[in-house]
């Protein structure tokens, strides 16, 4: 057998950077398919960066500078351990194209637009990156789900929220196209931890002081399914997607 070639290993390395690196689905979520197959001792062959929820959804995953975290309903963040596991979580290497500065202050709507003219194309792939001062953040942890599970519309009425006020920190996440809906969340998927790496969630609402954006495009998707029971016989068919991801991902205000 052929050895292979340090160009080879390079070559798949660089197609690696330019990936979002997508376990499972968000429609398998809404499903109530908790448990997945992808374990955190696997997460840095996929990405240095990222967002998801863990097993159970016992928390939200959180990643950057190749630093991951786990942040519970308890409020608290806990360093992701290699036995952990995720039915849900998209990774990339964050390797930043784009440099954005926002120096005064802007709601949700006001940036989001803002992203929308730095952003080259809304039909690609983005993973986004805002280190500084957030007037508010408004946050969700999900809960840690006992079997047998309800659909996450349920699931999530129950989930505690979090109002951070005039706190340093950094939100994460992913742009995703429309036509992606359900694989993921389309639109601004982010996640935010406190400067201190102490606490945090999936953010519902900021409203930036100032901060630096960096963003990080992407070109391809490698879609990995969880090679499960649950997974195979679910019916991934009969769901609103549209009303059940606004349902368990937006705000519920
Ligand atoms: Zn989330």
């Amino acid at each position: 057998m052929k050895s292979i070639s340090k160009q080879q290993v390079v070559q798949s390395v660089d197609k690696n950077l330019d990936q979002v690196y997508q376990v499972s689905t968000m429609v398998s979520l809404l499903d109530g398919i908790y448990d997945g197959d992808f374990y955190m001792s696997e997460i840095k062959e996929h990405g240095d960066f990222g967002i998801g929820t863990f097993n159970q959804l016992d928390g939200e995953l959180i990643g950057f500078d190749g630093e991951f975290y786990r942040l519970r309903s308890d409020g608290k963040a806990y360093p992701v351990q290699g036995s952990d596991c995720s039915p849900f979580c998209s990774l990339t290497f964050f390797r930043p194209d784009i440099y954005h500065e926002i120096k005064q202050r802007m709601t949700l709507e006001e940036f989001e637009e803002e992203m929308k003219r730095v952003m080259p194309s809304e039909n690609l792939f983005y993973a986004i990156r805002m280190d500084g001062v957030f007037k508010k953040v408004k946050t969700r942890t999900v809960e840690l789900q006992e079997k047998p599970y309800v659909p996450m519309v349920e699931a999530v009425k129950s989930q505690p929220i979090f109002d951070f006020n005039d706190i340093k920190g950094t939100i994460v996440g992913f742009w995703t196209p429309q036509y992606a809906h359900g694989i993921a969340v389309s639109g601004f998927h982010l996640h935010f931890i406190d400067e201190e790496r102490n606490a945090g969630g999936h953010v519902f609402d900021y409203e930036i002081e100032e901060c630096k954006v960096q963003i990080s495009q992407k070109l391809n998707m490698n879609l990995r399914l969880p090679n499960t029971k649950d997974f195979f016989k679910a019916d991934l068919s009969s769901h609103d997607l549209v009303a059940g991801i606004e349902a368990t991902e937006g705000n519920p205000e």
